[in-house]
């Protein structure tokens, strides 16, 4: 098998490298941040297999696509087709859950629409289909000699004159019909009224009940089904009384004549009309007025504007009060906790009577007066909000309602008759609520039977393969109706990968992003097994990645560098692990040698004599336990994925620690308690979200260099000559930009069903402004250029102007020299955004007093990197702050001055404390991973083992 060979690829930073990969094999591309990994995997491998993909379609489709960019690369031979399995998640769709992204949810649909029983939602009752034998049975077995008539009920409550029903039975031979109760001859002139319902029945035969009747019973009973579609009904006069039954081939409850709903997959389906809960939609939540936040203080009258959405200086909303406080006898200036019940009542849901209202415009131009009942706030509210037209309005009066669970279906977003059918006992709900590793045993040990086993096995096939790619990637602890937004994005990445390693596909190009993001070093080796399985199938694997264990299992490496950024973009070494270990110039070579670590810290700082205490935390997960952080430390978080780290961090420690400093407004996750924030003024959550959303925003905007930068150009002589001042040199207002683009240098092209593209603009070139602002230059540089420069080169350039030289300098010191000042955000990876966000942290005068929290912030960083994250790191806390991050990587755990590591599992089998003190004292307990694998790392880095000596456990 040819190799894949690679000549000449110059995208983004790469110095026109040449490389050769051996198909189907697992490569590693390492390097440093920056160093040009994800150009070289996505955006020339991967891009260049796309681009040759629409390139086979058809002309048609290409218009749409023609503008796609061929990447800086001479020539690639022996490409596959190429599928990349990135982290970003595109899907916001509020209905995607981990069931139906991984299509095990709509392999459970059909399973129920084939064996699943229906149960009267109410009763709870066994419900089954009658087949026309069994009707035939029931029929006999109604009192002997008694009188029948089979009828066809052709019409049931619907209004018309149904004219063509009564011909059509009579052309058909019938001779009667029963209508609306009373039987008719249809020889007769039978004219209905129609506006008013009727019922129907054809009179298919009436006859005595005797056994040698039962050839003509169950013809009668045949044809009465099948004119009916289906229904049958059977009246019976035994001499005493009389009797009406009603039969259906289809589902029906039993002793009605409401039918059960045909079970069929769209049934089960909560996106479908027919199967989601009326109450929701589907969604599971509904979002309703909520009268604490109409009236959030009833100690406020109408004129302090005590009913929040109505201002008591619109003429509009004064002149409604103003008649129902006439009507009603209370005041306006008086509080509204004065009213009494029975009006409020009405106030807020509609009143019996009608009232008098007048209204007069402002300038008294306009007067009318009408007669007619209040329809009350919430109906009020609720046309204003499904009528208006403006987003801002309607998000407005989003802030006077509360999401709360859908009363109807409690949250399980199907119509009761779908929640009513079961397996073996349980409903699809009570099994999408089950995790991946709960529903593996269940559906292990379900025994069917019969015409069951031959209808099932093959749904039930599909769904147990799919569970258990699920848990060779670790994520047996997620459940199947968790909703896809609340996926990290290493959860979201590795369903992905499940779903490959489902497709089967064979002869395939996967291109991956870090896998190992978000995993215990426990759940490592399973992942890898994951991806060796995918290469065994006779795939190709290209797995941008920094985990060790990853590198060591790789059979090719290629090495990026030397540097990041201007400084990277060369192949440093590319070989099998031995050669990259060979290799002198390579860091990674270095770091998998051993010959750098990361450099322990003298000692655990002992903290301030602060802690912070959250008790009770039960969200999620989570039993209900206690925790604490020491204050001016710097603690980590550790346990395997799904242990509970982002519920105890994101959900608890963050919104209640922001609500009660910042005064803001996040959901808390249950808790009883969150004590010792007293010595606290902030808390700042440095994430990898990008630092802005369009093309506009970047570095130098981002930290506050731009605006400084705009100032010096403005002040320039010949700026000063033109009249320019410092809006000239912006993009994001009009004057000086290129209005083609509005400043953004590219325009964006929206694909519909692909991601946006931005193509370069044709005006400006990409240089972002018009040509008079680009003839100003400062130092034979114009705007543009500085825009162009690296953060490394601009130190220099600007080393004479200290408010523009202080900024830049921080961003050197988290290693962000490489970036360039105008590039866009959103060609940031998310490690580069996290520095940038830390870097504007560390440019600003620090009180020392301010709770910092970080989520993974390895992700995306070489070895080399953490090394100065964690020198940022540890200047904060040097300077007094406190610093809490989740992490997996055991260089940043051993630098820790306080661990709480829960588990020991995920999901039901975690959310406990399993340990909790210095990384001396973890390693000393038994049932802590986290402790197994940092003992290991301990004993393979002497240097921290003589660390640990120094610091004795506690706790
Ligand atoms: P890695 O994946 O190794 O972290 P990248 O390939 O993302 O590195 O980046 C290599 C260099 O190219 C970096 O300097 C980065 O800032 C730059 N870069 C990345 N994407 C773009 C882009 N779309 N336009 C311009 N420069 C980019
Ligand atoms: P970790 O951060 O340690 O990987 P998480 O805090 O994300 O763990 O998850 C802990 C448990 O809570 C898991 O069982 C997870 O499936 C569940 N969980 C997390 N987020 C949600 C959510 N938004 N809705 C429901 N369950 C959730
Ligand atoms: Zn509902
Ligand atoms: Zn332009």
């Amino acid at each position: 098998m040819s190799n894949i060979i690679i000549k000449g690829a110059r995208v983004h930073n790469l110095k026109n490298i040449d490389l050769e990969l051996p198909r189907d094999r697992l490569i590693v591309i390492s390097g440093l941040s920056g160093s040009g990994k994800s150009s070289l995997a996505f955006d020339t491998v991967f891009a260049e297999g796309q681009r040759r993909y629409v390139e086979s379609l058809s002309a048609y489709a290409r218009q749409f696509l023609g503008r796609m960019d061929k990447p800086d690369v001479d020539y690639i031979e022996g490409l596959s087709p190429a599928i990349s399995i990135e982290q970003k998640t595109t899907n916001r769709n509020p209905r995607s859950t981990v069931g139906t992204i991984t299509e095990i949810y709509d392999y459970l649909r059909l399973l129920f629409a084939r064996i699943g029983i229906p149960h009267d939602p109410v009763s709870g009752e066994v419900i089954e289909k009658q087949s026309v034998d069994q009707i035939i049975e029931k029929v006999l077995e109604q009192p002997e000699e008694s009188k029948l008539m089979v009828l066809a009920p052709v019409i049931r409550g619907r209004k018309g004159e149904h004219k063509k029903v009564l011909e059509d039975a009579k052309r058909a031979g019938f001779v009667r019909a029963r209508i609306d109760g009373e039987v008719l001859q249809l020889e007769d002139d039978i004219s209905l009224d129609k506006k008013k319902k009727h019922d129907i029945d054809v009179v298919i035969d009436r006859l005595i009940n005797r056994v040698d009747n039962r050839a003509r019973i169950a013809e009668a009973i045949e044809q009465a089904l099948e004119l009916a579609s289906g229904l049958m009904k059977l009246y019976v006069n035994d001499g005493e009384r009389e009797y009406e039954l009603s039969f259906s081939e289809h589902l029906f409850y039993p002793n009605s004549t409401v039918s059960f709903p045909e079970l069929e997959p769209r049934l089960f389906s909560f996106n479908n009309p027919f199967g989601a809960c009326p109450g929701c939609s589907g969604l599971g939540t509904t979002k309703e007025f909520d009268f604490d936040k109409i009236i959030p203080d009833p100690s406020l009258s109408f004129d302090e504007r005590g009913f929040a959405p109505y201002n008591p200086d619109s003429n509009w909303a004064r002149s409604k009060f103003q008649a129902l406080a006439d009507h009603f006898g209370f005041r306006l200036d008086e509080p509204i906790s004065r009213i009494p019940s029975s009006v409020m009542d009405a106030i807020l849901h509609g009143t019996k009577d009608e009232i008098e209202f007048h209204y007069v415009n402002k300038n008294q131009t306009g007067h009318f007066e009408y007669r007619g009942r209040f329809e009350g706030i919430v109906r009020d509210l609720e046309r204003r909000y499904r009528e208006s037209s403006s987003a801002g309005i309607r998000e407005w009066l989003e802030g006077f309602m509360t999401m709360s669970r859908c009363v109807q279906c409690g949250g399980k977003r199907l119509r009761p008759e779908a929640l009513a059918v079961r397996i073996q006992g349980q409903g699809i709900y009570e099994i999408s609520e089950m995790s991946v590793r709960d529903a593996l045993v269940f559906f292990r040990q379900l025994e069917l039977h019969g015409s069951q086993k031959a209808i099932a096995s093959q749904i039930l096939k599909e769904i147990l393969d799919r569970l258990s790619f699920m848990e060779s990637v670790g994520l047996e602890y997620l459940s199947l109706n968790r909703t896809a937004g609340t996926l990290s994005g290493g959860e979201a990445q590795r369903i992905r990968l499940a779903t490959q390693i489902g497709s089967q596909l064979v002869g395939v190009l996967y291109v991956l992003d870090e896998p190992s993001i978000g995993l215990h070093q426990r759940d490592n080796e399973r992942l890898i097994h994951t991806l060796e399985h995918l290469r065994d199938l006779g795939n190709t694997l290209i797995v941008v990645e920094h985990d060790e264990q990853t590198l060591r299992t790789a059979d090719y490496i290629v090495d990026l560098g030397p540097g990041a950024g201007v400084h990277g973009g060369h192949v440093v070494a590319a070989g099998p692990l031995q050669t990259i270990l060979d290799s002198s110039g390579s860091l990674t070579g270095q770091y998998l040698r051993g010959d750098i670590f990361l450099t322990p810290r003298e000692e655990r700082r002992p903290g301030k004599e602060e802690w912070i205490e959250i008790l009770g935390a039960s969200e999620h997960n989570l039993q209900n336990i206690d925790v604490r952080f020491p204050q001016g430390a710097f603690t980590v978080i550790t346990g395997v994925s799904g242990s509970g780290k982002s519920t105890l961090m994101s959900d608890i420690l963050y919104p209640r620690i922001a609500n009660s400093l910042n005064r803001s407004h996040h959901n808390e996750g249950e808790a009883d308690e969150v004590k010792g924030l007293g010595n606290l003024d902030k808390i700042i959550n440095i994430d990898q979200s990008p630092i802005g959303r369009t093309p506009r925003s970047n570095p130098a905007t981002y930290v506050g260099l731009f605006t400084p930068i705009r100032d010096l150009f403005a002040r320039l002589p010949e700026s000063r000559a033109r009249g320019y001042k410092p809006g000239r040199f912006s993009f994001n207002v009009k004057g000086g930009r290129c209005e083609n683009c509005e400043g953004a240098g590219t325009n964006k092209i929206e694909m519909h069903f692909l991601p946006d593209v931005y193509v370069t603009c044709d005006v400006c070139k990409g240089k972002r402004f018009n040509r008079e602002t680009l003839e100003i230059q400062y130092k034979g540089k114009s705007i543009h250029d500085v825009l162009e420069m690296t953060i490394e080169e601009a130190a220099d350039f600007f080393s004479s102007i200290p408010a523009v030289h202080r900024k830049l300098d921080t961003l050197l010191s988290v290693g962000l020299g490489y970036l360039k000042l105008g590039q866009s955000a959103l060609t940031l990876s998310g490690g580069e955004a996290q520095r940038v966000k830390l870097s504007l942290e560390l440019s600003k005068r620090s009180t020392g007093k301010t709770l910092y929290i970080l989520d993974e912030p390895t992700t995306g960083l070489h070895f080399a990197d953490v090394q100065l994250l964690m020198n940022v790191i540890q200047r904060l806390v040097d300077k007094g702050n406190t610093v809490i991050l989740i992490e997996h990587n055991l260089d940043v755990i051993s630098q820790a001055d306080w661990i709480v590591d829960l588990g020991p599992e995920g999901g039901d089998k975690g959310g406990n404390v399993v340990a909790m003190g210095t990384p001396e004292h973890i390693m000393t307990v038994e049932e802590s991973h986290t402790g197994r694998f940092l003992e290991d790392h301990y004993r393979n880095h002497p240097a921290a083992a003589l660390n640990a000596a120094v610091n004795s456990p506690e706790e």
